[in-house]
């Protein structure tokens, strides 16, 4: 008999990390294995924020897929999934035939959302993938270099970046970016006053979740630095020359500016076809991890909406998630390739959250315990550590010199 085909779409944390779980799980003559992704690399989403603002050099933080697959198991196409039919059990590409399943992993992440903000799509910058993060890195070089040219050194014009929305990637971003700009203003000979980082967020407090106390922590850190904050304050549109805030006192312009977008996430949009019922790209999964009325399909990551049952609201959209999602899933997929029917089902245990603060501090909540500082610091680096550990052997990470670059302060 034919061996079942497992299609895993997306090589993020939980595509990855399925596809290295299977390859130890089944047999080579229990199923194939195929894994999609649009790019050769995988990348590690929970330091775009390094990227975006050039406090990490890109190589640091991709990986080649072909080095932490055995691909005499499993067999990688690259390649952009444009849709998926479900009915004829089909994955559509951009480049290549469709690709027949007979189990589908639907892992292909997030896109930002704008809620239909006017001009966000057009005129902002945002951080989903290494492609726009190094695009937010240029563009942030490209206007230190214009405003060297342009304003000459003893102007009153500020070069000024907007941030929108305090939430974990806008702050984390804010702080590397803050912690970038002497070194930016030293190289083209720009007075540090004269360039100003500005986090914009509608809700009266940033990291909303946290507790305020670190909240407060996090906002006494990145005042430090230098980053303004406007709370109660929301971005209504973004237009070529800047943007628009509304603030309780009315409408403000911030003129000229250069907008990052961190107001929040949606599931790929790949997965909002009829089939799935997707609400903002997320699909609801069952308690086994499987789309709804689709028995062969299981949905993760970011594309995915798990509800946690203490509080009645999906968690939060994380890699520590998506890496929990993908142990059940893999032995879900294992027992379904034998003819099981006796699936697990996905309880996870979520261990708290750590946001750096630029390289030198961070705050978190794990176990329950509030970090601040080194031991925040720490923590993050061995959660780093640890997914690195997840993903290959000590001598890829020290070959890689990715180890040095979590130690390091
Ligand atoms: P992703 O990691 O987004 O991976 C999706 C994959 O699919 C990518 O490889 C992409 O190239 C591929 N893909 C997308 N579209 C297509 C297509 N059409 N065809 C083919 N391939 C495609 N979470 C934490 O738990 N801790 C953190 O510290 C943390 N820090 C973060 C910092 C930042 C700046 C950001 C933006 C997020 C952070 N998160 C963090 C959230 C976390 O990164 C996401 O929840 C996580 O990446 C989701 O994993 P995923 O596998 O679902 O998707
Ligand atoms: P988010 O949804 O968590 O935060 C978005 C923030 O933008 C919110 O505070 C919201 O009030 C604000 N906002 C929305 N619209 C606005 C507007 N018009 N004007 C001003 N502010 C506005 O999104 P995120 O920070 O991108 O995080 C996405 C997911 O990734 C979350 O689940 C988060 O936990 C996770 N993440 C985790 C880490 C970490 O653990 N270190 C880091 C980054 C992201």
């Amino acid at each position: 008999t034919k061996k079942p085909r497992i299609v895993i779409l997306g090589a993020g944390y939980a595509g990855i990390l399925t596809a290295r779980r299977l390859q130890k799980l089944l047999r080579h003559d229990e199923a194939e294995i195929v894994l999609v992704n649009k790019h050769s690399y995988h990348y590690l989403t929970t330091w775009l924020h390094k990227a975006a603002a050039g406090t990490v050099e890109d190589e640091r933080i991709t990986i080649a897929i072909k080095d932490v697959i055995d691909s005499r198991r499993i067999r990688f196409i690259k390649d952009t999934v444009t849709e998926v039919e479900t009915t004829t059990q089909r994955v559509m590409l951009c480049h290549g035939e469709p690709l027949a399943y007979d189990y589908l992993v639907l892992a292909l992440g997030f896109e930002r959302a704008d809620f239909g903000i006017p001009g966000i799509k057009e005129h902002a910058l945002a951080i989903c993938s290494m492609n726009s993060a190094r695009q937010i890195r240029l563009t942030v070089e490209a206007r230190f270099a214009e405003f060297a040219k342009q304003k000459g050194r003893d102007g009153q014009e500020k070069l000024t970046f907007v941030v929108g929305g305090a939430g974990f990637t806008g702050i984390e971003f804010a702080a590397e970016l803050a912690e970038r700009i002497p070194a930016l203003c030293r190289q083209h000979g720009i007075d540090r006053q004269r360039v100003q980082v500005i986090n914009v967020e509608g809700a009266p407090a940033l990291l909303g979740g946290f507790a305020p106390a670190l909240a407060e922590y996090a906002k006494a850190s990145l005042e430090n630095m230098g980053v303004q904050f406007r709370l109660s304050t929301r971005i209504q549109s973004v237009d070529r020359d800047g943007v628009t805030l509304l603030t309780e006192a009315g409408e403000e312009r911030i003129t000229p500016a250069t907008v990052i977008w961190t107001g929040g996430v949606q599931g790929n949009r790949v997965v909002c076809n009829e089939d799935f019922a997707a609400v903002r790209g997320r699909i609801a999964a069952e308690k086994d991890l499987r789309a709804p009325g689709h028995d062969n399909v299981f949905v993760l990551g970011d594309c995915s909406a798990v509800i946690d049952k203490r509080t009645g609201r999906p968690f939060p959209p994380t890699a520590q998630l998506a890496i929990l999602q993908s142990a059940v899933c893999a032995e879900n997929l294992a027992t379904l390739v034998r003819g099981g029917s006796d699936l697990k089902e996905f309880v996870p245990f979520i261990k708290g959250a750590v946001a750096s603060l630029g390289s030198h501090d961070a705050v978190g909540e794990v176990f329950g315990i509030e970090l601040r500082g080194r031991l925040a610091m720490m923590m993050k680096a061995i959660i780093d550590i640890r997914y690195m550990a997840m993903l290959g052997n000590l001598r890829l990470l020290l070959g890689k010199g990715k180890l040095a670059a979590y130690v390091a302060p």
